[in-house]
């Protein structure tokens, strides 16, 4: 007997944004080719698991119906392209978008082996990429672009990045490029590691595409082909220097490129609950644990969606946060749409503690290769030991960040906030802490194997330490990086796994 052989597919959807009728034909295909669920993912995608193999040409082929495409969603290529999935009306948002579109179709490979495989279409023969040419890329890119006030994407933990700079009418006068950021990592093998990326230099409003381009050559050309796990861009950078990236971008554009300015201070803002779009709609943002849109017992949500989008014609965005917002809803359905999701049992981001709020989680078992333990599955338990932990310190309306994966390769950026839950072994996990809210420094380790059902404990000493001497304002992740590595380990041994 042949083995019944399963898929993860996935969408590629430039800055998350979909239409109602986009929605609607995800959503059948959840029922139809997978396990009656749909997953958003970090970067702004979206998931099916469990599609078996003869319904594989089937979920793609109408994937492309929908006008959207699987093409480079994984690989060795560009990946889906991120940005403030925040829909408001201006000039500045519009740019995003715009860019972010333009971005992702020229960055997408020119192959038709895709169509020939899944679409029926014409057999092709030898070809050769014009950007990525015969071999692609040594291994995945992550690009983005982002604004000063809306860092959700976590711009410097892409392998390239675009900060908007603006003038007082918010149109974009130009764009520090930031290169060299990769969360991916190995237990125990010190030469690979977790980066944020460097500001490399400035360009114009219009050159996001050249630029785009010229990076995907430097990493073709200079990436390491010979060992997958030091493979990424980031290596190369952190190798070579920020000067040496300079200077081949320059020499590859044929124009001297100046230095980056000072990073600009990022921030991220709250773009769950209800919102004005600037054009006379609202938004609504709902927080999506994991990004499972399922229907659960209590909880009919992939059906309330399902209903909301088709009944009052939302387009609905994915965030870098794994949340779904609503867009385009009009003022008089304000009132009737809440009611629809509430009679659901759909949760409101105001009904959750931030800690709730503000987590990530990726799948994990039982549907990734490379999880060496849970991620989704072990999400809520986890983050109710540490909620439980910060209500007796009186912490519970603190916005902490916490990001759990289930191995190392860290797709839910768990090295950038303010605590991070790494799979690293069965029922095992190793502890970050010391990042930042704002995702603009990296988290240092505090204890190496903890077992699933500690984590709250591991964590407790660093938490009472925290209500006790923090400063007035200063985040959970901002103390622990003030307090050090080394002061953190003198507090009571983190409880590790028996
Ligand atoms: Fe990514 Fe690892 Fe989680 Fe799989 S287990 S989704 S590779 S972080």
């Amino acid at each position: 007997l042949d083995k019944d052989w399963q898929f993860m597919v996935r969408v590629r959807a430039p800055a998350g944004r979909l239409t109602a009728a986009q929605w609607l034909a995800l959503d059948a295909l959840a029922d139809s080719n997978a396990d009656g669920t749909m997953r958003l993912t970090t970067r702004q995608g979206m998931q099916f698991h469990t599609v078996r193999r003869g319904d594989l040409t089937h979920c793609i082929a109408s994937i492309e119906e929908a006008l959207l495409t699987t093409m480079a969603a994984c690989g060795d290529v560009a990946r889906n392209i991120t940005t403030s999935p925040a829909p408001r009306r201006d000039a500045l948002h519009a740019r995003l978008e715009r860019e972010a579109f333009a971005l992702s179709a020229s960055l997408l490979p020119r192959t038709r082996a895709h169509h020939e495989i899944f679409l029926g279409g014409e057999k092709v023969g030898h070809e050769e990429d014009p950007l990525y040419g015969p071999a692609y890329l040594p291994r995945k890119f992550k690009a983005s672009l982002a604004h000063p006030a809306d860092n959700t994407p976590d711009i410097l933990s892409n392998d390239l990045g675009f900060i908007a700079q603006t003038d007082l009418s918010g149109e974009v006068k130009g764009w520090i490029v930031t290169i060299g950021g990769g969360m991916g990592m190995t237990h125990n093998k010190p030469a690979t590691f977790p980066r944020l990326a460097d500001p490399i230099t400035v360009i114009g409003p219009d050159e996001v595409e050249e630029m785009a381009r010229a990076v995907v050559r430097l990493f073709r050309d200079h990436g390491d082909r010979s060992d997958r796990r030091h493979a990424r861009l980031k290596y190369v950078v952190a190798e070579r220097g920020v000067d040496w990236v300079r200077e081949r971008l320059s020499e590859d554009l044929g124009r001297r490129l100046p230095p980056a300015p000072p990073l600009p201070r990022l921030e991220v803002p709250e773009l769950l609950g209800w919102h004005e779009q600037g054009d006379g709609r609202l938004w609504l943002g709902l927080p999506i644990p994991s990004g499972r849109i399922a229907d659960r017992p209590g909880v009919a949500l992939r059906t309330a969606l399902r209903e909301a989008v088709a009944r009052f014609g939302l387009d609905p965005i994915a965030t870098p946060q794994q949340d779904l917002i609503l867009s385009n809803v009009r003022p008089s359905d304000q009132a009737a749409l809440e009611a629809l999701l509430r009679a659901a049992g759909v949760v409101f981001a105001e009904e959750l503690s931030p800690l709730v709020r503000w987590s990530l989680s990726c799948t994990a078992l039982p549907t990734c290769g490379q999880a060496l333990t849970e991620g989704e599955r072990v999400h809520g338990p986890i983050v109710a030991q540490v909620q439980e932990v910060l209500a007796r310190y009186g912490l519970l309306e603190e916005r902490i960040s916490l990001r759990l994966t289930g191995c190392p390769n860290g797709c839910a950026r768990p090295y950038a906030g303010d605590i991070g839950v790494v799979g690293r072994a069965p029922g095992i996990y190793s502890l970050f802490v010391g990042g930042d809210f704002e995702g603009t420094r990296l988290s240092f380790p505090l204890a190496d194997k903890v077992a699933t059902d500690r984590v709250g404990e591991a964590l407790e000493p660093l938490i009472a330490a925290f209500a006790m001497r923090r400063r007035p304002g200063e985040g959970f992740g901002d103390f622990c990086f003030r307090q050090g590595s080394q002061v953190i380990r003198a507090l009571p041994e983190p409880v590790a796994a028996e």
